[in-house]
């Protein structure tokens, strides 16, 4: 019950508490004290109730995180709540997820509780299950039509077909056959009908005979040996890296593990990347189960969303699936966490709160005592290095479900040869033979647009963004150049606004060009292109990859968007247009990120009847990271990288944070930075403190949206001295009136430079 989530029964003899310290979306980093209302919370006044109060000149709604009986202002000075909107505090455990991802990131706890809520809780609507009304008619009705309804024929119709409904019916399906609620209410008045109310969300089966809807899948003998070690410790902290090449049937483990859960009366939740929650994914657990899953995804109303929230905090909804923000639905009987694709970039937050979704699991996996499954074909570093170390149980994967092992990544060597649409004629060749044998083919490019950029012949001008310090994607359809990092746009120039020239040509190749070469190539054979904007329409992937398991031959040319999760069956040859991007980027994370991307676009190839090939093209085939990845795999470029991360200095080994400060004047925000690097340096020397601060230095991209970028950089081997450092340095800038027409922010484990 709601008692039990954290509440606890008000003692009649308490006093009210004479103070209320309230955490307000605000991003000051402090509590505001209020006096209680008069008209105490059924529940007593306790830390997790909402409530509103007027703030400035506004109303809003904030939550109670104190209640004591002094302010160090005079209680006098301190303005009532003007009410208390909830009849028990939020749920305890979200309560305690907030409070911690506010002090580990850093970040102001009243915006951290505002994030974490759905959009209508923040407003102040009422927590509690959404119900649905019922409609019968009353048995003692006469059975003719009574007088009362001679001239209202619709009215008398709509009693007619609730007479053929002895368990009545719900509004919605009264409505779906065009009667209205104005009909119902006068039969209500009339008393020839009863209405009764009911939750929204069914009940949980409480005999869990009737848990799966088919039967579970024979495990093979690596699979029995995982799920034999996850049940060993289903009531423990119990942290796995499951490390499972590209369908080995991870989600497999998955739904066993989550039924043992729910067979126990518990709750899973599941974490996926952003690109990871479609329909196809989503129709695979609710194939298997009985019970609810409830999805959180962007496509949610927020009426839908807050029942999901209430059905998961009720404790209702068994099976809780979700993107990035489902790591903060509260769990009433919490069970297991599960995240899948755990490398993927999705689960960190890149704004506001810059929280990492999979690191949030581990802390409440810990704090709940329950199994924590992190899946990957590709871990990041971080966990790999957690699991070898033996700190995490390094649960494996080697071989997949199905006959044949995921293919070995061929490079090709681009250099002096000529590319139609980004390809070289000996891949052309190899699609063609591919396809003449009935199979279908995924081009990787991981560039939207038609080209890079547009270029003139004559003079070397490029096309730039005024906002940015970046170039300008060419597109086809419709023409125009845009920014991808501002979304500015502009028209196609008809001349080179240099030089006056008309030989503007477009430079290299994205996924429009590719797709124009590929279905002039093959003009028998459709071709599908799938990036962000060949699917801005939310079914439009869900369409190309229905047809795509029809199986006929056929040409994928997509983005990373295509790279991950699917289960493309009929996918034998996959090519990569091209790999160097992140072979020599400065972002000392970008040859992990890039061989994961290879590895699962890889990935896609042979995962059924027929074996797959994949052809990397590349500048730089004798890159001895790219040889390595491609010789030996991943976990042998992952023991690699981690040797170098180990010499110089780098995460996992040692703890990041990066204070990023922006504004459009560039002068204003490298006066800052300089003063909060002295600063930081000083105090860090008097405290004796071993972190190293670095910096500022311009951002890899200063001008961006036309406003500048700095950053400096804090690291240290301990995480309690980082954590020590950021703290001093946000109170500074806190403080500083200079600070206040700079936007920072301080990020913790950054993901990105
Ligand atoms: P992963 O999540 O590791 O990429 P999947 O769980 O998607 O792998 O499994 C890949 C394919 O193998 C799927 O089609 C799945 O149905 C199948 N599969 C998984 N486990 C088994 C099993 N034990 N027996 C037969 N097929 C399996
Ligand atoms: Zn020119
Ligand atoms: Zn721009």
């Amino acid at each position: 019950s709601r008692a039990d989530a954290g509440g606890q029964l008000p003692n009649p003899q308490a006093l009210p508490p004479r103070v209320l310290a309230i955490a307000v979306p605000s991003p000051l980093r402090r509590l505001f004290d209020y006096r209680p209302c008069r008209e105490m919370p059924a529940c007593g006044w306790q830390p997790g109730l909402r409530v509103r109060i007027s703030f400035g000149r506004r109303q809003i709604v904030g939550v109670v995180i104190e209640c004591r009986d002094q302010s160090e202002l005079p209680l006098a000075d301190l303005k009532p709540v003007e009410a208390c909107l909830d009849s028990a505090p939020l749920p305890a455990d979200w309560l305690w997820l907030c409070h911690f991802t506010a002090r580990y990131y850093q970040h102001p706890l009243g915006d951290t509780l505002h994030q974490a809520l759905p959009v209508l809780l923040r407003q102040g609507r009422p927590l509690e299950a959404r119900m649905r009304e019922r409609w019968q008619a009353n048995s003692n009705a006469p059975d003719n039509d009574p007088p009362t309804l001679a001239r209202a024929h619709r009215q008398a119709e709509l009693l007619t077909m609730l007479r053929q409904h002895p368990h009545g019916l719900v509004t919605q399906a009264i409505v779906a056959q065009s009667f209205t609620r104005e009909q119902l209410k006068s039969l209500l008045a009339k008393g020839l009908v009863t209405r009764r109310e009911e939750a929204l969300t069914a009940q949980p089966k409480s005999d869990s005979t009737h848990l799966l809807a088919e039967p579970p899948l024979p495990l093979t003998s690596e699979q029995t040996t995982v799920l034999a070690a996850l049940h060993e410790k289903l009531d423990h902290y119990h942290p796995c890296l499951l490390d499972g090449v590209t369908g080995s049937g991870k989600t497999e483990v998955y739904l066993q593990l989550i039924e043992a859960v729910v067979r126990r009366g518990r709750q899973a939740l599941v974490l996926v990347p952003e690109i990871g929650l479609t329909p196809q994914t989503l129709a695979r657990f609710r194939a298997r189960f009985q019970v609810q899953v409830v999805a959180l995804h962007s496509g949610l109303t927020e009426h839908e969303r807050l029942d999901a929230w209430e059905a998961a905090a009720s404790g209702r909804a068994p099976i809780i699936i979700g993107t990035r923000s489902a790591i903060f639905t509260p769990l009433a009987r919490p069970g297991a966490i599960i995240v899948d694709e755990e490398h993927d970039g999705s689960f960190k937050q890149q704004d506001g709160l810059r929280y990492h979704a999979r690191d949030l699991a581990v802390a409440r996996a810990h704090r709940h005592g329950i199994p924590l499954v992190l899946g990957s074909a590709t871990p990041s570093l971080e966990s790999l290095a957690r699991a070898r170390s033996g700190d995490w149980r390094h649960l494996q994967l080697t071989r997949r479900a199905s006959r044949h092992a995921p293919a070995l990544l061929e490079l090709v060597d681009l250099r002096g040869r000529p590319r139609q649409g980004g390809l070289i004629p000996p891949v052309i060749d190899t699609i063609r033979d591919t396809l003449t044998a009935g199979h279908q083919v995924l081009v990787f490019i991981n560039r939207r647009g038609f080209a890079p950029t547009l270029a003139c012949h004559a003079c070397g001008w490029l096309a730039e963004c005024d906002h940015c310090d970046a170039r300008m994607t060419l597109h086809r359809t419709p023409p125009l150049l845009a920014c991808h990092h501002c979304d500015r746009r502009r028209a196609l120039p008809e001349s080179c606004p240099e030089c006056g020239s008309i030989d503007l040509r477009p430079l290299g190749s994205g996924t429009e060009r590719t797709e124009e070469t590929l279905a002039g190539l093959f003009p028998k054979v459709p071709v599908h292109r799938i990036d962000r904007d060949s699917t801005r329409r939310r079914d439009a992937l869900e369409q190309v990859l229905g047809e795509v398991k029809r199986g006929e031959p056929c040409l994928l040319v997509g983005t990373q968007m295509l790279a991950k999760g699917h289960h493309l069956p009929h996918v034998t040859l996959v090519v990569v247009v091209n790999a160097d991007a992140g072979l020599y980027a400065s972002d000392f994370r970008a040859l992990e990120q890039t061989s994961q991307l290879l590895v699962q676009v890889a990935g896609r190839a042979g995962r059924a009847a027929h074996p797959g090939r994949v052809l990397v093209q590349t500048l730089h085939s004798d890159d001895p990271h790219l040889r390595l990845l491609a010789e030996q795999g991943y976990a042998a470029l992952a023991t690699h990288l981690l040797e170098e991360r180990r010499a110089a200095g780098l995460p996992p080994f040692r703890f990041m944070a990066l204070l990023r400060l922006e504004s459009p004047r560039e002068e204003q925000v490298s006066e800052l930075a300089a003063q909060a690097a002295d600063a930081l340096r000083e105090w860090l020397s008097t405290r004796k403190l071993a972190v190293d601060c670095l910096g500022p230095v311009p951002a890899p991209m200063e001008r961006r949206q036309n406003r500048y970028h700095l950053q400096l950089m804090l690291a240290s081997d301990k995480r309690s001295r980082l954590h020590e450092a950021g703290a001093w340095l946000t109170g500074w800038l806190a403080a500083s009136p200079d600070a206040r027409r700079v936007r920072w922010s301080l990020d913790i484990d950054p993901q990105t430079l």
